[in-house]
């Protein structure tokens, strides 16, 4: 990789032997050049069909702010934005969706038309007081846009994590994955490997004669009524492994990443030109961002092993849920105090529990 995620350079370690090229092959492609800036306050409206839309305000006294450099990385925006999902989708949470997205929006970046309002706030001949108001219009987007963009990212951040889950044996982020939401309807993936239904018996399906239609009519009949095999309820655990299915669930997970349009784009940083991705979205650095933890993620048979990247991959907090990339590969917390103390109390506890097991086993030889 000749590029780090902070954008610094080191040598290629390329294997020239490889028909694949990936990032690190070809140099400097792994970087992402993109632009942010965010409303200090958005107007929210509806529109003659009847859509919620909002629209940035840029007047005088209320000018945009744009991000430093460094401030808002690739790997925040990422987390932001399922964390975001998460609360939208939290049946106690007491804020209405609009409500949040607009805080997200002011506190993180504006999500839409990234590089052609930045471009427009940057023009030296820009004057906020006679053409503030092309820029509002420039920044309109609708609420259910942004509620459709952010469920695709979600469910595949969410799917992403739940079959990194899966390899290490921690299987609960995929058995609860297609739990009910309030807004966002999840991938139903797993559900499948909560049952193990024996098939139906080929003497029952004798009568169709190999039709397919019949056959699967006179396999609906049957469990029907064997309600006791085919409806018993999951009881917590998978009944199939879901890892012994990991090439066909990963497929998976690849097609729901997006395509990228690469072009040459300026770093205003360095003043080259830099192969990347075009981006135009928040949502587009954000799949950019997780289709690189994807590629820089260790084959399934290496994972959980100690060798393992020095960027962590992207995991939810064992306390809060939240949705963060960790820093080490031992990290399972997130950094909010709370947090940290039910990381201490668990350590703590575990301890104990060491310790207890320890004295036991003297005893017991002693004993013995
Ligand atoms: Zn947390």
């Amino acid at each position: 990789m000749p590029y780090t995620w902070d954008d610094k350079y080191i040598e290629s370690k390329a294997d020239k032997g490889t028909d694949i090229l990936g990032f690190g092959e070809i140099g400097g492609v792994g970087q992402l050049v993109y632009h942010t800036f965010r409303f200090k306050a958005y107007d929210f409206d509806i529109d003659k069909d009847g859509r919620y839309y909002a629209k940035g305000i840029c007047k005088p006294g209320c000018e945009p702010e744009f991000a430093a450099d460094g401030e808002l990385t690739g790997k925040d925006i990422l987390t932001g934005l399922c964390n975001l999902a998460k609360k939208i989708d939290d049946f106690s949470e007491e804020k209405p969706f609009t409500e949040l997205i607009m805080e997200w929006c002011g506190t993180y970046a504006h999500p839409y038309s990234v590089d052609f309002i930045y471009a427009g706030l940057k023009d030296k001949q820009f004057d906020i007081q006679t053409d503030g108001f092309l820029i509002e219009k420039d920044s309109i987007f609708y609420i259910d846009d942004f509620m459709k963009d952010l469920e695709r990212l979600y469910n595949a951040a969410r799917f992403y994590i739940a079959l990194e889950g899966v390899c290490v044996a921690d299987e609960d982020a995929a058995y609860d994955m297609y739990a009910e939401g309030r807004h966002f309807e999840a991938l139903p993936v797993f559900e499948r490997f909560k049952h193990d239904k024996p098939p139906v018996p080929d003497s029952v399906l004798a009568p169709a004669q190999g039709d397919l239609l019949k056959e699967m009519r006179l396999a609906s009949e049957y469990e029907k009524a064997h309600p006791e095999i085919y409806d018993a309820e999951p009881d917590g655990l998978f009944a199939v492994e879901p890892y012994d299915h990991y090439e066909e669930l990963r497929d998976r997970l690849v097609e729901c990443i997006p395509d990228f349009r690469m072009r040459l784009k300026l770093n205003p940083r360095t003043n080259r030109l830099v192969f990347s991705a075009d981006v135009n979205s928040v949502f587009d650095i954000a799949w950019y961002t997780l289709a690189r933890l994807l590629s820089e993620d260790p084959a399934p048979e290496d994972k959980g092993k100690k060798e393992k990247p020095e960027e962590g991959i992207m995991i939810c907090c064992r306390h809060c849920g939240d949705f963060l990339v960790r820093r080490s590969n031992r990290q399972e917390y997130c950094d909010k105090p709370e947090c940290q103390k039910a990381r201490n109390a668990k350590n703590q506890r575990d301890f104990r529990r060491r310790k207890r097991e320890e004295k036991a086993q003297k005893e017991h030889k002693k004993e013995g």
